[in-house]
């Protein structure tokens, strides 16, 4: 598969991967039209720790992303209904050239809040802002087509684990956002291959689909694929969960040089050396109790 066929196919993955899936997201869309938030409010519920809470108005261009009082319950209709609370009340904010790490115990929220910040949950309540090209965008009211547009141009995602593409190489797939973004593929090889190369993934493997890699493997191949585009805001899903102490520290590198140019990071850490290296400030999210039928809640 060629290049360019491969980054269609791996955006319309990525469309069926999304909770919401596009035609609910864009009936959701013209429904919250109807009820825009107002910027500029101080931010009620959790901060990170190490920040003290500052009613900073939300015009400062520094500010690439805000949360303000976020909530996200699961709705599971096959099961009784039953609804899960996954997040509650999370406020933050992360500007340019900081990195903000979001700790907590297994099942606390934090995927779901990078998932809610990549427009891959819809929101509950509250709301989500991500500077693109100098403009605050509400994810709440962002269309599809916004979503898209800030994945190609301001998102950098590493999920939790690779979406392994079959046939697909590990060059190829560490390549393929620069090509989504129009660059030659020579170009975009190149630049995933120079990050592959620090991430110490031989050679010999960089042809082969990684679907037969260890986890480690796919996990620096996804490092890369993350990382490739420069993007101004990372979100960083346990990067470096299955590295050994040199990957690992190479990992903090590439963050700490994204951060040097500039990007806003916000990453979910476990390692404490590598948190150390990289964090600016830490927001703890806690459990917030068993999913209950919906009858219960009404
Ligand atoms: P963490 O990353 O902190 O381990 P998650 O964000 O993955 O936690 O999950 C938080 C809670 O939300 C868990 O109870 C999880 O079961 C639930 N959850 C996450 N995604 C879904 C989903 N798509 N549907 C239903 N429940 C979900
Ligand atoms: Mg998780």
């Amino acid at each position: 598969m060629g290049l360019g066929a491969f980054a269609a196919a791996a955006a319309l993955v990525q469309a069926a991967g999304d909770e919401t899936g596009r035609l609910e997201s864009l009936a959701l869309w013209s429904f919250r039209r109807a009820a825009k938030p107002r910027l500029g409010l101080p931010c009620a519920g959790r901060q990170p720790a190490g920040r003290k809470e500052k009613k900073m108005p939300t015009t400062d261009p520094q500010v690439m992303v805000k949360v303000c009082a976020l909530s996200k319950t699961f709705t599971l209709h096959l099961a009784g209904p039953a609804v899960l609370p996954a997040l509650r009340d999370v406020s933050l904010e992360v500007r340019a050239g900081e990195c903000l790490a979001v700790v907590g115990p297994s099942g606390a929220g934090k995927s779901t809040l990078l998932r809610c910040l990549f427009g891959n949950c819809r929101l509950t309540s509250g709301e989500a802002w991500i500077r693109r090209r100098g403009r605050l965008i509400a994810l709440s009211q962002a269309s599809p087509r916004t979503v898209m547009a800030l994945r190609e141009t301001t998102l950098g995602y590493v999920s939790q684990f690779l979406r392994v593409i079959p046939r697909v190489g590990a060059l190829d797939v560490a390549a393929e956002p620069l090509v989504s973004l129009g660059r030659s593929p020579e170009e975009a090889r190149a630049a995933a291959g120079e990050l592959l190369e620090r991430l110490r993934i031989p050679r010999r493997l960089w042809t082969l689909a990684p679907s037969t890699f260890s986890g480690g493997e796919k996990q620096r191949v996804n490092i890369a694929r993350g990382l490739v585009k420069s993007s101004p805001v990372l979100l960083l899903d346990e990067p470096t969960a299955s590295l050994d102490a040199a990957n690992k520290r190479t990992a903090a590198e590439l963050i700490n040089e994204a951060k040097a140019r500039g990007a806003a990071v916000v990453g979910v850490f476990h390692d404490r050396e590598v948190r150390d290296m990289v964090a600016d400030q830490t927001l703890e999210l806690r459990p917030i109790g068993g999913g209950r039928p919906l009858e219960e809640l009404a």
